[in-house]
């Protein structure tokens, strides 16, 4: 099982059937895509998956503006093109920020990036800060994603422009009223605009006020925890009456490994709980028999 992967939709480097298909060859028989800020494709993904056995839980994951690396998922979303193009009028709004970055690339640095060719580093060809990334490193003015953001787009750097992300509130909130499950993506990631961790009472704080918004259940089991983060999330879950989840965050090869073991199947059906208490998993099932 594993509830945290990405495919080529957003960051990954595998198709969503490419993905699907190695999930079956690494014995995965429940999966989420949480591509980030994008589910619309799910039907598609989801028939395919079906040929091969393996259960594909409609997921996103989208990143908020109350701190750093602060990301929420969505599981068992009904109103997927409802989210969906809520979502995207404000990609469209950031595109026109970062053709604005593209521009200050140029005035501040002599960084001449074609505005069609860094577009096409996108998937779904909206233009945003990952795809000018891209095109920096293949241009070879940086080595890595960190060097970017330190250089030339991230906070303190002078092609800096800051884009529009929505709130951890009204995510949730968003998630809620289109019918699905809110979680808190790996949550020992939070970190300052600095880069410091997020950690004790400041980090309290956060679970406080995401719990307080409404948050149904927080990602306890991911490689970027240590044994001891592990226990005390599994902890302030069980006090906090929050579902349990776990992932890889796989996004290729290289990098991570597929699979989540300490996920049960009880994990799932606590989950599909949840969105059955909300009255939804009843017509997410009816949908699927309609489907196929
Ligand atoms: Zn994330
Ligand atoms: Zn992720």
């Amino acid at each position: 099982m594993d509830l945290h992967v990405h495919s080529s939709v957003s960051d990954g480097s595998f198709c969503p059937e490419d993905l699907i298909l190695y999930a079956q060859i690494h014995g995965i028989t429940t999966l989420a895509i949480a591509d980030h800020e994008t589910i619309i494709h799910y039907n598609e993904y989801s028939q395919f998956a079906d040929h091969f056995n393996i259960t594909l839980i409609p997921a996103i994951e989208i990143n908020v503006s109350d701190c750093k690396n602060l990301h929420i998922l969505g599981y068992y979303i009904e109103n997927r093109a409802q989210l969906e193009e809520t979502i995207l009028k404000i990609r469209k709004k950031n595109q026109e920020i970062c053709y604005n970055v593209l521009e200050s690339l140029k005035k501040e640095f002599g960084i001449s990036l074609n505005p069609l060719e860094t577009v096409s580093y996108s998937p779904d060809r909206i233009l945003d800060k990952k795809a000018i990334t891209k095109a920096i490193l293949n241009q070879g003015y940086a080595t890595n994603v960190k060097d970017v953001y330190d250089k030339y787009i991230g906070p303190g750097a002078k092609s800096y422009i800051p884009i529009e992300k929505m709130t951890a509130q009204k995510v949730i909130q968003l998630i809620h009223d289109n019918k699905g499950v809110a979680v808190w993506a790996h949550p020992y990631t939070i970190s300052r605009a600095d880069g410091s961790s997020i950690i004790g009472a400041e980090f309290d704080q956060m679970a406080k006020k995401l719990i307080d918004y409404g948050i149904d259940g927080v990602e306890v089991f991911t490689s970027k925890h240590s044994k001891e983060q592990t226990s005390y999330l599994a902890s302030l879950a069980k006090r906090n009456n929050l579902v349990v989840t776990g992932g890889s965050d796989f996004h290729s090869e290289d990098v991570h490994q597929i699979g989540c073991p300490e996920l049960t199947q009880k994990h799932i059906e606590k989950l599909q709980l949840k969105a059955r208490r909300y009255n939804r998993l009843f017509n997410f099932q009816l949908q699927n028999r309609s489907r196929g």
